[in-house]
């Protein structure tokens, strides 16, 4: 039987971003995902390498602050995948964020950003805003500009996983787990790949499944409690209308929550949802509520476009990701982002992952091998993760 010092369920940008950080510091690594590398959430984000502007207004001031940071070693590592954007906030009567709110939450998040090469803002005159792709004029009261980046989060999640091949990790796609043996001085797991199932060993197990992350918790002996999540569907809209040349950060007419209309490959991206699900499948689907929903907001604000039942007939895709939120009676939208990791002290070999960002992969990432490093003690590292590129 192999055996490895880590062993990662799931190889989504949390899974692989272990995998490399783990391998990088001299441990022998194993990933399993079940499908593609990739294909799941850390595919059906909103593709933003962001610090989260709107995270401010929940008070997550150091989600924003690490997420900056990351932000900026991402575009210095991996250039040809995190691609600086420019972003623009229309402010109008009606809208419930005023231009004084948004003033000072871009003067924060360029504090956050310590005046990094996209920490700074300005005020969009006049005279340029019929140049914003047919945005409503009509009671606008001023436009902010700043910047943030964007990712194909798909091609960035693979880069990972190579990186972590490079560096000696074992990675099989389509290798699902279906045991974890939880004993005293290690793991057993148990997962199907090319058709055969396979047994290995492994000191310490990450638990990377993304919104299955209670399922593979069901699937460990002896027993153990998964923490409470709701799982929040986003839903995204690929329209057949020529890219707008930068990111439009929009209030939702219906309830306030912010949505963005994105360039992507030449055309024009919606979204996202907040729609809390009863139950995973394991391929979600946008539902009709949420088309209405993102087109009526488009509509909203390009008013020329045409009217919601011809724009549905421009859509060229849908997807969506899902969620994992603590579970907590406040929205969706107001809940904290940040990843939780737990471990237990029935099963301490054994750490699970909920919730986080495609863009602070790297600090969690850099948490959990803390996390193997008091377990395991150091070991001789064959690479520095923060000069490796990524392409
Ligand atoms: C709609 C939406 C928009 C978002 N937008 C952004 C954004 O713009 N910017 C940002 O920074 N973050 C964003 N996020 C958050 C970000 O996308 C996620 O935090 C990140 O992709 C989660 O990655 P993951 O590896 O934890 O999960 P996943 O990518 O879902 O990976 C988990 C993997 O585990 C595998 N798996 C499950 N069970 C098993 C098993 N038994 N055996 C083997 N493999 C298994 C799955 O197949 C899956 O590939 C968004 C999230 C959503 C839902």
């Amino acid at each position: 039987m192999s055996s490895f010092d880590i062993a990662i369920i799931g190889g989504g940008i949390s899974g692989v971003g272990i995998a490399q950080f783990a391998a990088a510091a001299g441990f022998r690594t194993l990933l399993i995902e079940k499908g593609d590398i990739g294909g799941q959430t850390s595919a059906n984000s909103s593709k933003l390498i962001h610090g989260g502007l709107r995270y401010l207004e929940t008070g997550q001031i150091n989600l924003v602050r690490k997420s900056l940071q990351e932000r900026r070693h991402l575009l210095d590592l991996a250039p040809s995948l995190v691609k600086p954007i420019p972003f623009y906030i229309p402010v109008y009567s009606g809208s419930q964020r005023s231009a004084f709110a948004i003033r000072a939450g871009l003067s924060l998040y360029a504090v956050l950003s310590e005046f990094d090469c996209l920490g700074r803002f300005s005020s969009v005159p006049a005279v340029h805003w019929h140049r914003l792709n047919g945005l409503k004029l009509q009671g606008l009261k001023a436009v902010f500009q700043y910047w943030d980046a964007q990712t194909d989060d798909k091609l960035l999640t693979q880069a990972v996983a190579r990186s972590a091949q490079a560096l000696g990790a074992d990675v099989y796609a389509e290798a699902e787990l279906l045991s974890l043996e939880h004993q005293s001085d290690g793991c057993k797991l148990t997962f199907s790949h090319a058709g055969k199932e396979q047994e290995v060993e492994a000191k310490l197990v990450v638990n990377a499944a993304g919104p299955w992350v209670n399922d593979v918790i069901a699937k460990v002996t002896p027993p153990l409690a998964g923490v409470e999540l709701d799982w929040v569907q986003g839903a995204h809209l690929l329209l057949d209308i020529p890219a707008p040349e930068g990111i439009l950060y929009l209030e939702s007419c219906f309830d306030k929550r912010v949505i963005f209309v994105m360039p992507w490959y030449g055309q024009t991206l919606i979204g996202t949802t907040e729609t809390v699900l009863e139950h995973l499948d394991s391929q979600q689907a946008v539902t009709e509520s949420e088309i209405q929903y993102l087109l009526g907001i488009y509509r909203h604000y390009f008013p020329l476009s045409p009217d919601v039942e011809q724009l549905k007939a421009k859509i060229v895709k849908t997807f969506c990701g899902v969620r994992v939120l603590p579970k907590q009676s406040s929205s969706a939208f107001e809940r904290p982002r940040d990843t939780l990791m737990q471990t237990s002290v029935s099963h301490p070999r054994l750490l699970s992952l909920y919730g986080g960002k495609l863009t602070t992969f790297r600090s969690t990432s850099s948490e959990v091998l803390q996390w193997i490093e008091q377990h395991l003690g150091k070991r001789q590292a064959i690479a520095d993760v923060n000069s490796l590129s990524l392409s």
